[in-house]
C-alpha cells in the first residue's frame, strides 16, 4: 500500500463481482487511499456490489445502464449528491450477445453491431462528456480494451471492432480533455475469466494459448490489471495520454516466442 491516491475520488463503473477487471482495480485504488464511488448496472447486481464496495470503505452505490442516456445522468446527479467533484473514473464495461462472440465477424447482425458500439464504446463518451464538468485539474480516466482490437482473435468478432473504435475514442478524448488537463488511457487486458469473458467462445483455449505464447508464459490476474491501472490514475503518469497500455504478460509484442524445449 502507499499514499498515492489519498486526497484523490472517483467512479468505478462495470464491477459485477469479485472476479470483475474492476473489483482488481478498486481494491488497488482503496490501497492507495482512494475515496471511490460505485456504478452497477441492474437490480440484480446490487446485491453483490454493495458488499464489495463497503468492504473497501465506501457506500456510494449507484445504478447506471449505460445504454440510457438519462440513467448515465442519473448517476452523476447522484455523484454530486456527495461530492463537488472527482479525479478518476474507472470504466470497465463491455457487452455483445455471446451468440455473436462465436462464429463468423461477417455474419454480425446491425441490431448487435449497433448494441455492442453503444454500450462497449459511445458510453466512454457519454460518461465522460458528464465527468468531465465536475473533474478536477490533473483528473485522469481509463477503459478497458484488448488486442482483438489490433490483431484477429479467434471468436471476438464485433467486440473486437468495437474495442478498435473505443481506443480511437479514447485518442480523440486525450486531445479533447488534454486541454483541462484530463488524461483518458486505456489498458489493453490479456485474457481473464470473469463473467463477460465467459460469452467468448473457447476461452479455455484462449487463456491457455495467452500462457504458452507470452513472454512471461502466464496470464495476468485482475491485481496485475490494478496495479497498472494506479499508475494511470496517480500522478506517477501525468505525462500520459491517449496511451493503449498493454497488461497482456507481453504477449501483443510476439511475433513467433522462443521454442522452450531444449534441443529443438
Ligand atoms: P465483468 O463481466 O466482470 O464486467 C463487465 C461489466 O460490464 C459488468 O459489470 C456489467 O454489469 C457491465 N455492463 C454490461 N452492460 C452494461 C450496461 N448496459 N450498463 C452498465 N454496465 C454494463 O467482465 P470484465 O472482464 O471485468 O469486463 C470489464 C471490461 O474489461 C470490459 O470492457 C471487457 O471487454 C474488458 N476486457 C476484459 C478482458 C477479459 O479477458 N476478461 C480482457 C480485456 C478487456
Amino acid at each position: 500500500s502507499s499514499n498515492l491516491m489519498q486526497g484523490k475520488r472517483g467512479l468505478i463503473m462495470g464491477l459485477a463481482n469479485d472476479k470483475s477487471i474492476a473489483w482488481g482495480i478498486a481494491k488497488a485504488l482503496a490501497d492507495a487511499g482512494a475515496e471511490l464511488a460505485f456504478s452497477y448496472q441492474g437490480d440484480a447486481l446490487k446485491k453483490r456490489v454493495d458488499p464489495l464496495a463497503a468492504s473497501l470503505g465506501s457506500d456510494i452505490v449507484l445504478p447506471c445502464d449505460v445504454s440510457d442516456d438519462a440513467s448515465i445522468d442519473g448517476l452523476f446527479d447522484g455523484i454530486k449528491e456527495h461530492w463537488d467533484n472527482i479525479d478518476f473514473v474507472v470504466h470497465a464495461i463491455g457487452f455483445s450477445d455471446k451468440s455473436e462472440l462465436r462464429g463468423r465477424y461477417v455474419d454480425t447482425s446491425a441490431d448487435n453491431f449497433r448494441m455492442t458500439m453503444d454500450i462497449s464504446v459511445y458510453s466512454f463518451t457519454a460518461v465522460m462528456q458528464r465527468a468531465e464538468k465536475m473533474m478536477n485539474k490533473g483528473g485522469s480516466a481509463i477503459t478497458l480494451t484488448y488486442y482483438g482490437a489490433e490483431r484477429i482473435m479467434p471468436h471476438y468478432n464485433v467486440m473486437g471492432v468495437a474495442k478498435a473504435a473505443l481506443e480511437a475514442s479514447v485518442r480523440y478524448m486525450a486531445e479533447d480533455l488534454g486541454k483541462d488537463g484530463i488524461r483518458v488511457n486505456s489498458i489493453s487486458a490479456g485474457p481473464i475469466k470473469t463473467l463477460a469473458a465467459s460469452g467468448i467462445g473457447d476461452f479455455r483455449y484462449i487463456l491457455k494459448w495467452n500462457e504458452y505464447n507470452s513472454p512471461l508464459r502466464k496470464n495476468v490476474s485482475i491485481d496485475e490489471v490494478g496495479g497498472s491501472a494506479l499508475y494511470l490514475l496517480s500522478d506517477l503518469s501525468t505525462g500520459v495520454t491517449g496511451e493503449t497500455h498493454h497488461v497482456d504478460a507481453g504477449y501483443h509484442v510476439v511475433g513467433m516466442k522462443a521454442v522452450d524445449a531444449p534441443d529443438m
